[in-house]
């Protein structure tokens, strides 16, 4: 284990040619405004900390404070800021960033690989665009827990080390505390950094950071002469299985813009996100996201879109068959893992022709019903094929067409060969317990915002768990209150 002061760089990426990023001048943190007033931590995930190998016992809160606020620069770091592009709601938007996101360098853990350390709200880059380059404490304790949910729900996800407050002023609608998190990711590399280098007519730029992303993270491709093709392949695959996990656990992204999409396929750059709470397909979380674009139905094809626009910025080293074949296979690999979540969800362990059937008309149930998504499932857990009349029924208020599902389920379930009991257990790892409902982080921000760092500490430990029980802990499983699922989540952050 490693103290803060002794991390194991190897900045690979600050190696790469200088077209790829600005570095943060030495001198930069004695410069006027450039340090986070009064840094504190909020909260930390130990979690994290362990895939860096960072031993958390001996980091004190002064030191996490200063280095990850950005105001002392942390022992083998090169801060610095990466350049990249992005279509934003279906148009080329040119360069976009780094903003306000720092790229401090990558630490390698012998157990755990390799990891970027990324600093998001450290103030401006070459690429602000005029905009402030820091982050409010509203907005990062939401990526804090959404990655941290994320990660324990089983889906790819960035993730996020620690949170930082401060009383640096900061203006969106009104004047916020600024704040600072750490995130920690296998790669920082978006779609958009290739497409940044296409338009900008720099071919071998695109060729160098191909060529890079292949070394890191696919070494047994480098030899290969069909190694672009891979790369695309593999960015295809896994951005289908991440948006089934999306689908299956009810998340909605929100801003599913091309600078928004990791390369290596995980959740990444959580803005105005939701997890579904009433299963409505047509959920938009995004409250500036007036045409629904990123709504939860459409992210399935908009990954596809997404992947169209990252297979346009390869085409100096793709033929048009070739992204064509590729592009392809994203579909049926959504699918299949999409249908291996749900099913298992469904605690269906054979498969039978009817299985679509019954998982499609479960859903017509759920949407029909307005009911909670997560609780609903979670209940179905504990369905009893013996008992003519399960608990879940008075939750319908159409009992007869839940007993016609009930019925056909419980026929399904004669083909299973798993004990009830096992069946349960099993479906209770699929079907989590808690998630992150927006009115919890809510309240979660709404106390930090005063001081009070008590209650995202404690949801965080909360969502570490999602699929135990916690009976000490079921006020957070509950379902929203009126207030709480009416809240408008925007874009400002
Ligand atoms: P987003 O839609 O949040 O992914 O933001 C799009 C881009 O705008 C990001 O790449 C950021 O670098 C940049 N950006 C967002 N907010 C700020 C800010 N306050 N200061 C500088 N850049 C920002
Ligand atoms: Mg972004």
């Amino acid at each position: 284990m490693k103290t803060l002061d002794s991390l194991h760089f190897d900045n690979t990426f600050a190696r790469l040619s200088p077209a790829f990023f600005t570095r943060r001048p030495d001198n930069y943190e004695s410069q006027p405004g450039a340090t986070l007033i009064n840094p504190r931590v909020v909260a930390v995930s130990a979690a994290a900390a362990e895939l860096i190998d960072l031993d958390f016992a001996s980091a004190t809160p002064a030191d996490l404070a200063r280095y990850f606020s950005g105001n002392a620069r942390l022992p083998g770091s090169e801060p610095l800021a990466m350049v990249y592009a992005g279509h934003q709601f279906g148009h080329y938007a040119g360069q976009l960033g780094d903003g306000r996101g720092l790229l401090l360098g990558e630490v390698v853990s012998i157990q755990h690989g390799h990891w970027d350390l990324h600093l998001k709200g450290a103030g401006p880059t070459p690429y602000s665009r005029f905009a402030d380059g820091r982050a409010v404490l509203r907005s990062s304790i939401r990526e804090f827990l959404g990655s941290e949910a994320m990660a324990a729900l089983g889906v790819p996800t960035t993730r996020a080390l620690c949170v930082i407050a401060s009383d640096t002023p900061v203006r969106r609608e009104t004047v916020e505390q600024g704040a600072t998190i750490l995130r920690i990711a296998r790669t920082h590399i978006r779609f958009g950094h290739f497409e940044h280098f296409h338009y900008n007519d720099k071919p071998e730029l695109v060729r160098e950071l191909a060529d890079y992303v292949i070394a890191q993270h696919y070494p047994d491709f480098i030899q290969r002469e069909d190694r672009y093709r891979e790369l695309l392949l593999q960015t295809t695959l896994r951005t289908a299985r991440l948006i089934a996990h999306w689908q299956a656990v009810g998340f909605a992204h929100g801003v599913m813009n091309t600078d928004n999409m990791s390369i290596l396929g995980d959740t990444f750059d959580y803005g105005p996100y939701g997890f579904l709470e009433d299963f409505d397909p047509t959920f938009i979380c995004n409250h500036s996201d007036q045409g629904g674009r990123y709504s939860f139905e459409r992210q399935p094809s908009i990954g596809l879109w997404n992947l169209n626009a990252l297979a346009h910025a390869l085409s100096s080293l793709l033929d048009n068959d070739t992204i064509r074949e590729v592009l392809q296979q994203y579909e049926a690999e959504l699918v299949a893992t999409y249908s291996r979540l749900m099913f298992a969800k469904l605690g269906l362990q054979q498969s039978r022709a009817e299985d679509s059937d019954l998982l499609n008309s479960w859903l017509q149930l759920l949407q029909s019903n307005h009911s909670d998504y997560t609780i609903a499932w979670r209940k179905l857990c504990d369905f009893d094929e013996a008992e003519e009349h399960s608990p879940l029924r008075d939750d319908f208020i159409d009992r007869a067409r839940f007993d016609v599902w009930a019925n056909n389920y419980r026929q399904r379930l004669l083909h299973e060969t798993r004990t009830r009991s096992e069946r349960r257990a099993a479906m209770q790892r699929s079907n989590p317990k808690f998630i992150l409902r927006n009115y919890l982080a809510q309240n979660a921000i709404e106390k930090a915002e005063q001081g009070d760092y008590t209650e995202v500490q404690r949801l965080l430990a909360v969502l570490q768990k999602p699929f135990d029980e916690q009976p000490e802990h079921e006020i957070y499983a509950a379902p929203p209150p009126d207030w709480g699922k009416h809240l408008e989540i925007s874009c400002s952050s």
